[in-house]
């Protein structure tokens, strides 16, 4: 069953690590299609083509190599697409680039310094997301097909651990609900630290970075197998079954010591 990094153990040679949103878990093209752009769109008072707008935020934050950007990086960069010369937007766009911290509090620092009506718009935008998102029934956060097989047949060779960047109690409730979390023996969320942080302790409880497997569905995941020096299995956008259904073979290859080699096909399949 699965655990805290802190009290996890080592119990097989090797290790799979495991991203959820996007990749085990069907949750990003229904949060940007049905919550985000929509409400980019009224928050942000897009009037004319209205369908082209959204279509490019979904570009942004789902197809393109950009996928997975935090999201108020990705508003910065669809508001300076729109109107590059606006200076709101612009001085919106050096906050999202340089800020410490991107959250809802550091805005809401942001604003009470006097940063002006965009990082108003872009709280309450971020805020109104966030309740429509609550609002999604179950039925639109679901496990990708194949997955939960795919996990039961690696289990047998690998540990598995989940690797995510969202928060503890949102990532332990899908997982729970989709039967998955009882195929998984390690669960390390956002609390953790990144998710480059949290493969580099999962490696401290002993294994070789040559015996590890990270599987994702964005940049963020190759790079932080990159840094860990572990290898990499995508889970490529609008491929997300066949990528869980050729998991198999590919991990059996890994483990007869054929090299992962998925970076080109990961990066060529966004747009
Ligand atoms: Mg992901």
């Amino acid at each position: 069953m699965s655990c805290p990094l802190s009290i996890f153990k080592k119990t097989k040679k090797y290790l799979l690590c495991v991203d959820s949103d996007g990749c085990a878990m069907d949750t990003m093209n229904i949060k940007h299609i049905k919550c985000f752009g929509p409400k980019f769109a009224e928050v942000f008072n897009i009037t004319e083509n209205v369908q082209a707008v959204l279509d490019r935020w979904n570009d942004i934050n789902l197809y393109e190599i950009t996928r997975g950007i935090n999201r108020f990086k990705g508003l910065a960069q669809i508001l300076c697409e729109l109107n590059p010369r606006d200076a709101e937007r612009l001085a919106f766009k050096e906050w999202a680039d340089g800020a410490k911290e991107l959250s809802e509090s550091s805005l809401k620092n942001k604003i009470e310094e006097g940063g002006g009506d965009i990082f108003k718009k872009a709280l309450l935008w971020s805020q109104l997301t966030n309740a429509a998102i609550a609002e999604l029934s179950d039925d639109d956060k679901k496990a990708f097909e194949g997955v939960r097989e795919a996990l039961k047949e690696a289990r047998n060779t690998f540990d598995i651990a989940i690797v995510s960047s969202a928060n503890f109690a949102a990532v332990k409730e899908e997982w729970e609900r989709c039967k998955l979390l009882e195929l998984t023996d390690c669960i390390t969320t956002q609390q953790d630290g990144s998710k480059a942080y949290c493969i580099a302790e999962l490696i401290k409880k002993g294994y070789e970075p040559s015996d590890v497997v990270m599987v994702g569905d964005a940049l963020g995941d190759l790079e932080a197998a990159e840094k860990n020096s572990v290898s990499f299995y995508p889970i490529l956008v609008n491929r997300e079954e066949e990528s869980w259904r050729n998991i198999g073979n590919a991990l059996e290859g890994f483990v007869s010591g054929k090299k992962l080699d998925f970076k080109e096909q990961f990066t060529k399949n966004f747009k």
